[in-house]
């Protein structure tokens, strides 16, 4: 209880998966959150949960490769809120598991704008309002796909990006007392992970899941809550002297992709 007690946060992509279970997590911890998301109805459902369990969170319907809806979204919520100390960068699509010659350049700019330029865009309008608020940390969902190559080169280009992006800014505003790191979950069962699933194997979602956790070392794939309470440790003072790190919660798979 209170990890983050006096703190306001916003959360992009907050109305699903690992962003869904953030939200709440913060809340819980005592941070008054902005779940920020395309999707209103679940965005919505997400903050009657957290106001129900006691918890402070807000809606702002938000398309993170959107500048000027970025902008307005990131001001309102500080004319709201009257501070901003933590920003959890989660908004993030699947990519196209093809080939580079067979991807669209319509492809590359969807995945890229709303996966890279959306945390460029999401940093540039939030760090004017942590530094007002005396600083704070942003935590950037990156992917195990951004520390190695595969079959799906824009994910895959994005998520580096997002790793070395995080890094640069780590840099760049330490002076402001604003940490940034990254943090690079493996596969987590959330709903783009089943959507991914299902287009897998039609109709054997569960055996996918059953059979992908069976080649991680720790025998499961990875649940939201595994990633939101990386998030919180990142977000909250407990990690007051880490900046630039990546942290990869996978249950062990790159580290023994051989599995057990
Ligand atoms: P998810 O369940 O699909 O949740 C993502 C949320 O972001 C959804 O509500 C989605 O809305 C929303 N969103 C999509 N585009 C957006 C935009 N342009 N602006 C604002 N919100 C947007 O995904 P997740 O699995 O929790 O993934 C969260 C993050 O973790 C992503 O960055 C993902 O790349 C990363 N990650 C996930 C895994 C995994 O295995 N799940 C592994 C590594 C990294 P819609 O549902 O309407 O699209």
């Amino acid at each position: 209880m209170d990890r983050v007690k006096g703190k306001a946060a916003i959360v992009t992509g907050g109305a699903s998966g690992i962003g869904e279970a953030t939200a709440r997590l913060l809340a819980a911890e005592g941070a008054v959150v902005a779940v920020a998301d395309i999707d209103d109805a679940n965005g919505r459902r997400v903050v009657k949960g957290i106001k129900s369990s006691g918890g402070a969170a807000d809606f702002w319907h938000l398309d993170v490769s959107n500048e000027a809806e970025v902008a307005a979204v990131f001001a309102a919520v500080y004319k709201k809120f009257g501070k901003l100390h933590i920003l959890v960068n989660n908004a993030g699509i699947a990519g196209y598991p093809k080939p580079t010659h067979e991807t669209s350049v319509g492809e590359w700019d969807k995945v890229i704008n709303t996966n890279l330029k959306g945390t460029f865009l999401c940093v540039k309008y939030a760090v004017p309002y942590i530094k007002e608020s005396g600083g704070g940390s942003v935590v950037n969902l990156s992917s195990i796909m951004g520390l190695i190559g595969g079959g799906d080169p824009v994910y895959h280009a994005s998520k580096g990006g997002v790793r070395v992006m995080t890094k640069s800014d780590a840099t760049v505003y330490a002076p402001d007392n604003i940490r940034f790191n990254s943090v690079h979950p493996g596969f987590i069962d959330t709903p783009l992970y089943r959507k991914l699933a299902q287009k897998r194997s039609p109709g054997k979602v569960e055996e996918e899941i059953q059979g992908r956790g069976a080649s991680v070392p720790l025998g499961r794939i990875g649940k939201p809550e595994d990633i939101a309470r990386g998030i919180l440790f990142l977000a909250s003072d407990e990690s007051s002297y880490i900046t630039g790190a990546e942290l990869v919660i996978d249950g062990g798979f790159t580290v023994w992709p051989a599995g057990r």
